[in-house]
């Protein structure tokens, strides 16, 4: 198959669809993959990484949309790209398309059959493609907590910590799930005092085997986050209900009731914030404060870190896009993981919405 890999014209967006080290997985399995030039810029990757790793490389968009088979991209397509797409291409990108009727409208005049990251799932019903991103921003979240607790930038002067004979700083992170427990480990590794909250008992239960008596896990009640957020230095909001918007877990009430200068760290902003007072910040102005709390509320947190980011999307979205590549949309009909999930990814395909939750939204 023919595979063609556009740049990424979202605004701040700094990922790439495929690395070099996946085009050379695909070209040992003798496939064609063109890319377009510069798409690597924001990871730090030449067009001549891309040619030794046997990709041709293509001067514009509109070269690579009209002669390839598979588009494999990162962001979902911007109008530009819309009338470029193809009836019976395929395209392989996050799309999040329930809230964004222009861009299905787009997609469905174009006759593409489309496959959108996010709503692939494995056999546990967990979402392979969405979970690297959340460790991105789980582990990152504790870095933007440490960055805003200095004094320098307005917090309290805290060092996450400690040092030997004074007090580590305190994290509560609010959910228990991917990016709680990766800003979990973040946190125990720089030495702070952490506390696990979450609604489901069983998660708990694997959360304490997992860190072996070095976290404290609290179950999700008003009174227990009332009393952690009043004791933490930094909280972090990680909390995800599916499909629905995140539960204000934290009020502006409470805020009266947090140490001054500490720091909430809204990683579920994506979702409308679990902090009642979160609004979306960006890379440039990832802060703000009210009521003498730091909030950070940055709705895209991996691009902060595009090689990480792009390297750990690629690591997970291989597989799937390899079987793309070997079997066209007849990937989709194998009765394995890898079939079932990017079955329950297609959410266009000959003109029509496939998913019912894509759907019911539009
Ligand atoms: P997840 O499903 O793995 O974990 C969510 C956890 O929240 C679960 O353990 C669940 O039991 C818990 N939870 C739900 N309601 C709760 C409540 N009332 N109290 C306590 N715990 C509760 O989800 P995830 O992958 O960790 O993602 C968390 C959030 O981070 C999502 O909103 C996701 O979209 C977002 N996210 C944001 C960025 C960003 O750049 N800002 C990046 C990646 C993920």
């Amino acid at each position: 198959m023919h595979i063609g890999v556009p740049k990424e014209i979202k605004v701040h967006e700094y990922r790439v669809g495929l690395t070099p080290p996946s085009v050379r997985e695909y070209i040992a399995r003798g496939h064609q993959v063109t890319v377009q030039s510069g798409a690597g810029e924001g990871i730090l990757c030449t067009d001549e990484a891309y040619i030794a790793a046997g990709a041709k490389i293509a001067a514009s968009a509109a070269e690579i949309f009209a002669s390839a088979d598979m588009i494999v991209k990162v962001k979902e397509p911007q109008a530009s790209e819309w009338p470029m797409l193809r009836t019976g291409q395929l395209l392989f990108t996050y799309l999040h398309l329930a809230p964004d009727p222009d861009q299905a409208k787009g997609l469905l005049e174009s006759g593409c059959a489309a496959i959108a990251y996010e709503t692939v799932t494995d056999d546990r019903g967990s979402l392979p493609l969405l979970a690297p991103m959340s460790e991105v921003a789980g582990r990152l979240s504790i870095e933007a907590a440490a960055e805003a607790m200095r004094r320098s930038e307005g917090g309290a002067g805290i060092l996450l910590g400690g040092v030997p004979g004074v007090a580590a700083g305190r994290v509560t992170v609010l959910g228990g799930g991917v990016v709680g427990t990766h800003a979990a480990r973040m946190a125990v590794g720089l030495g702070a005092e952490v506390t696990i909250v979450d609604r489901s008992i069983p998660r708990l239960r694997q959360l304490d085997e997992m860190f072996s008596g070095r976290i404290r896990t609290r179950y999700s009640t008003l009174d227990t986050i009332e009393h952690e957020v009043a004791i933490a230095d930094a909280v972090i909001g990680a909390v995800l209900v599916a499909g629905a918007s995140a539960p204000k877990l934290v009020t502006r009430e409470m805020l009266k009731i947090m140490k001054p200068g500490s720091v909430l760290v809204d990683v579920a902003i994506d979702q409308g914030g679990c902090f009642e007072t979160s609004k979306p910040t960006t890379h440039d102005h990832p802060t703000f404060v009210v009521d003498g709390i730091i909030h950070y509320c940055v709705a895209n947190m991996p691009g902060a870190v595009p090689q990480t980011s792009a390297a750990a999307l690629n690591n997970a979205t291989l597989p799937y896009g390899l079987a793309l590549a070997e079997k066209g949309l007849g990937a989709l009909n194998t009765d394995t993981e890898i079939g079932r999930g990017l079955l329950a990814g297609l959410n266009i395909y000959d003109g029509k919405v496939t998913s019912e939750a894509v759907a019911s939204s539009l």
